[in-house]
């Protein structure tokens, strides 16, 4: 069974996308934790960080730092949390590997 995320990526469950190419896509998260709150994806199912093909990586990275400024100022946030729960033990829901871009402002009052 795919994952939610496959689903999404194969445009069978709608969601908002605001980044696509070959290899890697980005939506809003359903249930943001923030304004702004993007979820990135490798479009191949891997579950977790290590599964990752070292080439897949490189470009799920180029665009995250591709999209980090992007959302920050889409949102006028002053900062993000960018971060993988990598394993169901780190509060991973999804075995999809996805980066959570958190907008971040003044006084939200966290550290995490
Ligand atoms: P995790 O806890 O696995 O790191 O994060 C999973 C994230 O996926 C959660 O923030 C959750 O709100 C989001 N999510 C779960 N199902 C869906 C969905 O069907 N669509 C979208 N856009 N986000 C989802």
């Amino acid at each position: 069974m795919p994952t939610i995320f496959s689903q999404i990526a194969a445009g069978e469950i709608p969601a908002r996308v605001v980044y696509e190419d070959e290899t890697t896509m980005a939506f809003l998260d359903a249930t943001p934790l923030a304004p702004g709150h993007t979820l990135v994806i490798p479009k191949d199912e891997y579950p977790r960080l290590n599964d990752v093909p070292a080439d897949v990586a490189s470009e799920l990275y180029a665009t995250i730092h591709q999209l980090v400024p992007a959302v920050e100022a889409a949102v006028d946030a002053d900062a993000s949390t960018v971060a993988f729960n990598n394993g169901e033990a780190a509060g991973q829901e999804v075995p999809h590997v996805h980066c959570h871009i958190l907008p971040r402002f003044e006084g939200d009052g966290g550290s995490n």
